[in-house]
């Protein structure tokens, strides 16, 4: 059916790679491209011979804009999924906008030196994409990416208006380290060391890193301490799912993890401003990316479930109902099968998908879109069928 170019070549891009091999019948070509060459020349190498979907690899700095263009020009691909970074993101789109190529990613932009992520950035590009004709498909993971879908389904088949949305991430996985990040460490630590924020009544709520506390008792994985957190489909789902009143997002954290990041905040090593050792300026989080474990490296360690999804709650031919939708992923059974951890294959499964709604033309508009706008149904078939099964459960426990 198609070709596509994968940029990033990290934890989300390996389970995405995998799952496009397994899928050859769309992806019939795949070129792996990354700063670092030799990761997508093992993965070629690991793959070729598994699958018939042809694999090639690229050396590329994502940042360089005429090298991407050359790049996507030789390459020729049918869309770029973009699995770099999100400091990568507006690079991609510019690339793309000029060689007139459909555009998937994972995470919304987010400028380096300042820990703040919106779509204003992206969503500025939806008249150029509209004239230039291609479709860009913003956060294509699962939160944002299958948490969107989720909500765009309760709105087409369980409800009239949809008032409230809790968004609860929960990874009760151990991986036995002290403290380790499930994704890159850098991203993952400016985002929970940031304000915490929800959308109710209109506007945004600010509250203090993580002021807010539940406890929550997830199906098939016990009770977890959760946090609110601010998180970027809150931010598109206020627009899109008309009548809404508040929509807060939960992650849990373990008190370890917790205790550590106090303490590494307290020290100064989570910060993002630049300071001079030996003669070298260097930044704080990035230097204790460099002495953390590799995500990748989890996958053999971690045991138990993550349990992603979100509670809705509307009305329905005039009467107030509840329901909860939600995805369990076992970190063992993800290992066996891609060699990486649940939460890469919780992002890598959805990537894989936007990635083929746009190849085959059913997500294709020209312009900027997030997920929920599109139609839910043939993703959620898609999740069923690729690693990602889903459950709608009536009368859940309520988040208070
Ligand atoms: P990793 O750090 O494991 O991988 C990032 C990859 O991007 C690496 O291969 C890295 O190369 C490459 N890269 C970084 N900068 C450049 C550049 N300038 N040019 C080319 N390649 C570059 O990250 P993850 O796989 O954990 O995360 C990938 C993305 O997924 C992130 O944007 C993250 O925010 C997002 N994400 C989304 C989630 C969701 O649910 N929506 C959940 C989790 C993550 P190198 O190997 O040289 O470092």
């Amino acid at each position: 059916m198609g070709k596509l170019l994968i940029i990033g070549c990290g934890g989300v891009a390996s389970v995405a790679i995998h799952k496009c091999c397994q899928n050859s019948e769309v992806f019939e070509e795949i070129c792996i491209a990354s700063r670092t060459k030799s990761k997508c020349d093992a993965l070629q190498e690991k793959l070729q011979g598994t699958t018939s979907t042809r694999i090639t690899t690229a050396q590329i700095d994502a940042d360089n804009v005429p090298a991407l263009i050359a790049l996507i020009e030789e390459v020729k691909p049918d869309a770029v999924l973009n699995l770099a970074l999100p400091y990568q993101d507006l690079h991609i789109m510019d690339a793309c906008l000029a060689t007139k190529v459909h555009y998937i990613d994972t995470a919304n932009y987010e400028p380096e030196d300042t820990a703040k992520f919106e779509y204003k950035w992206q969503w500025a590009y939806r008249k150029q994409y509209e004239e230039a004709g291609i479709t860009a498909l913003l956060g294509s993971g699962f939160d944002p990416g299958v948490t969107s879908v989720f909500s765009a389904y309760a709105l087409k088949h369980y409800f009239d208006e949809i008032n409230y949305i809790d968004i609860l991430d929960c990874n009760g996985g151990d991986h036995g380290y002290p403290f380790a990040t499930n994704f890159n460490p850098e991203i993952n630590i400016r985002e929970v060391s940031a304000k915490g924020s929800y959308w109710e009544d209109g506007h945004w709520v600010e509250t203090e890193p993580m002021d807010i506390k539940r406890v929550y008792n997830f199906p098939q994985v016990g009770e977890k301490d959760m946090y609110l957190l601010h998180h970027e489909e809150i931010e598109s789902l206020a627009l899109n799912i008309p009548g809404i009143k508040r929509i807060r997002f939960f992650m849990t954290f373990g008190q370890s993890y917790l205790t550590h990041l106090k303490c590494l905040e307290n020290v100064g090593m989570t910060s993002i401003e630049p300071i001079l050792y030996e003669g070298k300026e260097i930044v704080p989080l990035q230097f204790l990316k460099a002495v953390l474990p590799d995500p990748a490296s989890l996958g053999p360690r971690t045991k138990g479930k993550t349990n992603i999804g979100c509670i809705f709650t509307g009305k329905k031919d005039g009467k107030e109902k509840t329901i909860y939708i939600y995805n369990v992923c076992d970190h063992e059974a993800c290992y066996k099968e891609v060699g990486s951890q649940a939460v890469a294959y919780t992002t890598g499964v959805p990537a894989m998908i936007g990635a083929m709604m746009v190849l085959q033309g059913i997500w294709q508009k020209p312009g900027v879109y997030n997920m929920e706008e599109f139609d839910p149904d043939p993703f959620m078939d898609a999740l069923n069928k690729w690693g990602l099964p889903w459950v709608v459960e009536e009368h859940p426990e309520l988040v208070d």
